[in-house]
């Protein structure tokens, strides 16, 4: 008997090797025991190029329409892919494409395995890293300035000036940006967190630097702390904390924690942190990332790309050692999702179940090529397998 769902998952397939693991994850180690509902919405470059790039917009408003999608790792096309595919545009990265519509936020999480060691050995517990993926230097105006001009920064309404200021008086050559945030933007990633972190059971860092930047840092801690306030109840309810600090001092506090924290991070400090937290964890295929909208829609993927090099390999007929677990939990993070929204406990828990498994596979010493450097288990010596090997490892398991 295999476990039924209600609502279909809606299903976003990608490129190249994530696209082969893909397949290969759903044959092994779903279709078997579930039920499989899913509307499928093929993202793979190709079909991106067929539909002038409407199928990612129809897949992002199924992701609004259901509440819960997985998605497969992603070519974001630049001029090398657009010969190699003949392409009729440069199509924009779907990622941002599905976060414009859904507007949320992205929550990355290391998986953690026994005998994979974190370089900061006292991380004990996965560090979550949310970063606010809208505005600030991202979405910047600069200029290059020259040796006596002057530049002001002046706001107008309806074409009437309502201030200006000095930026600087420039007595050699120099350089100067003006950025922006909204505070709708703001408080929508500040929901998305609090909701997170209610979700996951964990207490909220998060850090700006508004002795430095009274007004603009100064704003956005206001906003954060006060929509902390609608939560506070709730989180004293489970004993869990918000804690506003400085940027460098919650960048001290991190690496002395021993992690199961959610990091709430501006939009430069989660660019920057989330590469150093991932690194530090260990591995790339040891990442998931997860879209939180602040209507509550959540989208599940693996935080690596589509692995061009290993394809590549695969394609000369290679048997290759590609990491799927973060491929794996990007669906069990969806079906457990799905189990809870849909009140059915069975889909939840084998949800759990196979990520248990991806995991005990792995502390048992059996995993792919980039995690064996990083093993280090008394009494255990590491074996290399490949993906599909992997993959029948942990349906044996399960
Ligand atoms: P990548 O696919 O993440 O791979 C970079 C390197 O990291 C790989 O060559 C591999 O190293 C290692 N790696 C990443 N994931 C791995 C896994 N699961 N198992 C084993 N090793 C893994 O990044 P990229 O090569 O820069 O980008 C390739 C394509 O992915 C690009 O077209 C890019 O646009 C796209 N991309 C998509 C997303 C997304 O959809 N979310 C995110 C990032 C990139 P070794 O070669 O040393 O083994
Ligand atoms: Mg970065």
């Amino acid at each position: 008997m295999k476990i039924e769902m209600r609502t279909p998952l809606v299903e976003m397939d990608g490129d190249e090797m994530t696209r082969v693991l893909w397949g290969w994850i759903k044959e092994i180690l779903i279709a078997p025991y579930v039920a499989l509902k899913t509307e499928y919405y093929d993202l793979g470059l190709v079909r991106r190029d067929e539909t002038e790039d409407a199928v990612t917009e129809q897949s992002a408003l199924a992701a609004k329409r259901y509440g819960v999608a997985v998605k497969c790792a992603t070519i974001t096309p630049n001029e090398e892919r657009r010969k190699e595919y003949s392409l009729k545009r440069l199509w924009k990265s779907p990622n941002g494409t599905i976060r414009r519509i859904l507007d949320g936020t992205v929550f990355r999480a290391p998986i953690l395995c026994e005998g994979i060691r974190p370089y900061i050995p006292t991380w004990k517990k996965p560090i979550v890293l949310a970063r606010h993926a809208y505005g600030d230097v991202y979405s910047a105006v600069e200029a290059l300035a020259g040796e006596g001009e002057e530049v002001y920064l002046v706001s107008e309404r309806e074409g009437k000036e309502t201030s200006r200021l000095l930026v600087h008086g420039f007595d050699g050559a120099g350089m100067v940006q003006a950025m922006h945030n909204t505070e709708r933007s703001v408080r929508s990633f500040a929901h998305a967190c609090m909701r997170y972190a209610l979700d996951e059971g964990l207490p909220v860092m998060f850090a700006a630097k508004d002795t430095v930047s009274k007004v603009y840092d100064g704003r956005f801690k206001e906003i954060v702390c006060g929509v902390f306030e609608e939560y506070r109840a709730a989180f004293e309810e489970r004993g869990l904390t918000f804690l506003y600090t400085l940027i460098d001092d919650a960048v001290a506090r991190m690496v002395r924690s021993e992690g199961g924290i959610l990091w709430a991070c501006k939009n430069y400090d989660g660019d920057v942190m989330s590469d150093m937290v991932a690194t530090a964890y260990g591995s790339l295929g040891m990442m998931t990332s997860v879209l939180v909208s602040p209507d509550g829609v959540y989208e599940y993927e693996a935080a690596h790309g589509t692995v061009t090099r290993h394809y590549r390999k695969y394609l000369a007929g290679e048997e290759t050692s590609t990491n799927p677990v973060a491929t794996i939990f990007a669906w069990t993070g969806a079906l457990a999702k799905r189990g809870e929204l849909d009140g059915l406990p069975a889909l939840t828990a084998f949800a759990k179940r196979l990520e248990r498994a991806t995991i005990s596979v792995i502390g048992e010493g059996r995993m792919t090529g980039d995690l064996i450097p990083l093993f280090r288990r008394e009494g255990v010596q590491p074996v290399k397998l490949e993906s599909r090997e992997f993959l029948r490892a942990v349906a044996e398991r399960l």
